[in-house]
């Protein structure tokens, strides 16, 4: 078992513990539980879907990133696919707080970084900030989203958000998390075209700046994230923080970057290298190329 995941181990029921220590066990435990697994913890623990996954976060919390505020932040992301998707924040020291990626971005973007097509729940072990809540109401699963925090109730995101601003009232009907490819076409090494594929699935209906970034680790092994706007403009997340989210719940090591490829498109009303060269500088890596997509 990973260490990161020792003390959380610690503090959860032994019947849990039983069920969940084959699968943290394993070398390529992604950061998701299927619903087979699900199936399997909840027989173990006795637990509801709820609760199990409010006994989970200490396990997502322990993928946290945080040389700044030392205060771990775990979420689930709930698709409708059974999968759940684990997230945790993630801080990176010597860049503006604005790089920050919270609990919630991570599990949300890891789901659909994986494919997962909507969302069901969002559980998470703090109340959503503001900034969240903005975030997930850009999501397909809209207003009904259930957030579920540990002590209360269940909510749903348009009672944490009410008179919400959203795509809709900037026209945009196709949001975040429904299927889009743009099938810009592939050219490079695979880097190159993890990158190129990344923009292609991105979310930037108010720029048109479509964008991916692929990140290569020191043992090989290949990262995308893709850009996900928001309506409200500031909670959007960018290419390379998706791609980090992924390197971390995976499993992988953001600090052994060895090379990155931004895909955006040439010309656009805005780009992301120079804010991704100063993060992945932060990061240690100074290895950035840019691929530009053709324009419109
Ligand atoms: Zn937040």
């Amino acid at each position: 078992m990973h260490p990161r995941f020792t003390s959380a181990f610690a503090t959860l029921d032994e019947g849990l513990q039983q069920a969940l220590f084959p699968f943290l066990e394993e070398a390529d435990f992604k950061g998701i539980f299927s619903a087979d697994m699900l199936s399997t913890l909840q027989q173990a623990s006795g637990l509801n879907e709820d609760a199990l996954a409010l006994a989970l976060l200490p396990v997502a919390a322990a993928y946290a990133v945080t040389p700044l505020s030392q205060f771990n932040v775990g979420a689930i992301a709930r698709g409708v696919s059974g999968n759940w998707y684990l997230g945790a924040n993630m801080e990176f020291s010597g860049t503006p707080l604005q790089q920050t990626v919270h609990a919630e971005q991570s599990a949300i973007t890891h789901a659909w970084l994986s494919g997962e097509r909507q969302l069901q729940a969002v559980t998470v072990n703090y109340t959503p900030c503001g900034h969240c809540r903005q975030f997930m109401n850009e999501l397909n699963s809209g207003q009904q989203l259930r957030i579920c925090l540990p002590g209360k109730a269940a909510r749903t995101l348009g009672e944490f958000l009410p008179e919400a601003f959203g795509p809709a009232d900037l026209n945009i009907h196709s949001v975040l998390m429904d299927e889009r490819d743009r099938h810009y076409p592939l050219h490079g090494d695979a880097l190159c075209q993890a990158a190129i594929t990344a923009a292609s699935h991105s979310y930037a209906p108010y720029s048109g700046a479509f964008s991916g970034v692929a990140l290569e680790t020191a043992d090989g092994s290949l990262w995308s994230g893709r850009y996900a706007e928001n309506a409200a403009y500031n909670p959007t997340l960018p290419p390379l923080q998706a791609a980090l989210i992924l390197v971390n719940m995976r499993g992988g090591d953001i600090t052994t970057l060895r090379r990155a490829v931004l895909a955006e498109p040439e010309g656009a009303a805005l780009s992301q290298y120079s804010a991704t060269a100063a993060t992945l500088s932060a990061l240690g890596c100074d290895s950035l190329s840019r691929v530009f997509l053709p324009a419109g």
